[in-house]
């Protein structure tokens, strides 16, 4: 039996904008502040009032300028105080919002312009020359590249370089004043996506993860409703303010920064990007109550001398999700606070699930790296290395199996995929190696399949149920790195690896170092060629974004280990590597 949830909560359909918003009409708030910029909180901010009427204005000019219900808009920018103005005024229109990391480079930005066929690129303006550059690799012309900044709030911001300025994108405030999102209907809520969430998923590379309203409705409701567990949820909720350094192209800051905190009401000062010293300042100067982190953030609070430095009493509650943490840390970071202040927890997710399946009760204490328990409404199971049984004992690894309203409807484009990652009764096959302790607590331990099986339609007499069989030739192997809680595909690397001369075979790891992942390079030279480690470090340097670096180390060898099937053997090389960083 698969464990469930002890919350079951109702979840409306409904549209997401008409949840976070009412109606295009109803009156909002036009003193309480939604969304800040950390630097210029006084000067610019928006109210939820005028958060609604820019996303219409926004939505208008979308349509005006030929968006159609379905039409995927790119939007490649770090954070900023309009990019939730982008990302909801994109869903009013119909559209689909689609977010890059704003560090990827042009061949990075144009595989998602081409996987996505976006028609509309919104690009930061410091990094039009990447967009540019994208675009031209991805067949869209310089006329559909927008120059994205927040000089509009004060009336400003121009055309540069035969792009135009996304202001153009933006209607008058009567027409976004008239402008009504469709309001759907319960079926279509749960069929259309309203945004493409790129994530490599357990293997190969990005792939657009399909939201829809509802899961998106879903998850928020789920993520929302744990908070409210708190006895004295309402004063904690009255005095909360958030700070979101974590991006929000990532289903984590969007979910948690853009949806959750607009529906509790809760102002998040937005910085443009991660910036430690400067997260202790906004945390001292704006009273940040709750911190929301990925676990590089908490071993630097762990480690680096400025934090005594700062007056952290404001924060009542430490999170932290998107790759694995040792509790260790967390007891040191703990001891930043008075005695039982503060307890870290630690929440499940992946973009395929929205943002959260597993979090913490926050009436109870955690002693360990649990990650808690399933969010309102959510199934999972553990399943055994054949992927058909399910394992029921306690404390037994297997992989872990959900299944919840927020589970993406699959993967743009990509049957083939979703058919792995999804079984047809919902499923989601997590690729996380799982156990469930003797309180009930999630633990998730390992990415990575130990043996490996694929889904088929097996017809059999009286159905033709798709089922997961043991396969005899794959080796596939969960295969995702986590670098600073952003995803990097092994897959992508070996193929940029390949195109070195000198390079004959390769195979991409992560290394785990100091609570955080690397990539390695685990190299076969061709005859007769070299190249030394260095070399090899800076012809990536050139090709990916700074996480996707090989920064793990490049190991040369003689073959790569392989099963019959020519499938890459990561498992052996990660046993390897780690034998190895343990000696050092
Ligand atoms: P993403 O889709 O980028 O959110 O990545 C999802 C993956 O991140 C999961 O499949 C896990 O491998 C990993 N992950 C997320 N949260 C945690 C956590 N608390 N502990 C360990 N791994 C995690």
């Amino acid at each position: 039996m698969p464990y469930k949830s002890r919350w079951q909560i109702d979840v409306p359909n409904i549209h997401l904008a008409s949840l976070l918003l009412t109606s295009p009409t109803a009156p909002l708030s036009q003193t309480k502040r939604c969304y800040l910029e950390a630097a210029r909180p006084d000067t610019h901010y928006f109210t939820p009032h005028d958060f609604r009427l820019w996303s219409q204005r926004f939505a208008a000019g979308l349509r005006k300028a030929g968006l159609k219900p379905g039409d995927r808009v790119l939007l490649f920018s770090g954070n900023d105080l309009f990019f939730p103005v982008v990302f909801m005024g994109i869903i009013m229109a119909g559209g689909i919002f689609t977010g890059a990391n704003p560090t990827y480079v042009a061949r990075e930005l144009a595989f998602q312009l081409e996987d996505s066929g976006a028609t509309f690129l919104i690009c930061a303006g410091a990094s039009l020359d990447t967009g540019i550059e994208a675009a031209q690799m991805a067949g869209l012309s310089r006329a559909k590249v927008f120059v994205f900044d927040n000089a509009i709030y004060d009336g400003r911001g121009q055309a540069q370089k035969g792009c135009p300025y996304w202001g153009d994108l933006v209607a008058s405030t009567e027409e976004g004043r008239g402008f009504a999102w469709e309001v759907l209907d319960t079926p279509a809520l749960a069929d259309t996506t309203l945004a493409l969430n790129y994530s490599s998923g357990t293997t190969g590379r990005p792939k657009g993860v399909e939201i829809t309203h509802k899961n998106y409705v879903s998850n928020m409701l789920q993520y929302t409703y744990m908070g409210t567990l708190y006895p004295d949820y309402e004063q904690r909720r009255a005095r909360a303010r958030w700070l979101c350094f974590l991006p929000m192209y990532h289903a984590m800051a969007q979910n948690i920064f853009i949806a959750a905190a607009l529906y509790r009401e809760t102002p998040v000062y937005i910085m443009p990007k991660f910036d430690f010293i400067q997260m202790l300042e906004y945390t001292q100067k704006f009273r940040i109550t709750d911190f929301i982190l990925v676990p590089p953030v908490v071993v630097a609070l762990a480690k680096h001398p400025a934090v005594k430095k700062y007056d952290l009493s404001s924060v009542e509650s430490v999170g932290s999700g998107a790759a694995p943490l040792g509790r260790e840390v967390c007891v040191e970071v703990e001891k930043l606070w008075p005695e039982g202040k503060i307890n870290i927890k630690q929440g499940w997710g992946m973009t395929e699930a929205t943002c959260s399946i597993l979090g913490w009760d926050p009436r109870e204490k955690s002693f360990s790296a649990s990650v808690g328990e399933l969010n309102a409404n959510c199934e999972a199971k553990i399943m055994a290395e054949d992927g058909l049984t399910e394992v029921l004992e306690r404390n037994k690894r297997g992989e872990l199996w959900v299944r919840a309203q927020n589970v993406m409807k699959g993967y743009w484009h990509n049957p083939k995929a979703t058919q792995e990652t999804k079984t047809e009764d919902g499923w989601l096959r997590t690729g996380d190696i799982a156990y469930v302790d003797d309180q009930g607590k999630f633990h998730v331990v390992d990415r990575m399949k130990v043996s490996s099986y694929v889904m088929q339609s097996r017809v059999e007499k009286d159905s033709s149920r798709q089922t997961l069989v043991p396969d005899a030739n794959e080796g596939s192997l969960q295969e995702l790195i986590k670098v600073k809680g952003n995803q990097v595909a092994p897959a992508e690397l070996e193929a940029l690896l390949l195109e070195h001369p000198a390079v004959a075979d390769v195979a991409v790891i992560g290394v785990t170092v100091n609570n955080d992942e690397r990539p390695r390079a685990y190299i076969v030279l061709k005859p007769g060629q070299s190249a030394s480690a260095d070399e090899i470090v800076q012809f990536m340097a050139g090709k990916v974004s700074a996480t996707k670096r090989i920064t793990g180390g490049v190991i040369f060898r003689d073959v790569i280990p392989k099963n019959p099937s020519g499938k890459i053997l990561r498992k052996a090389l990660r046993e390897e590597a780690a034998v190895e960083l343990k000696r050092e």
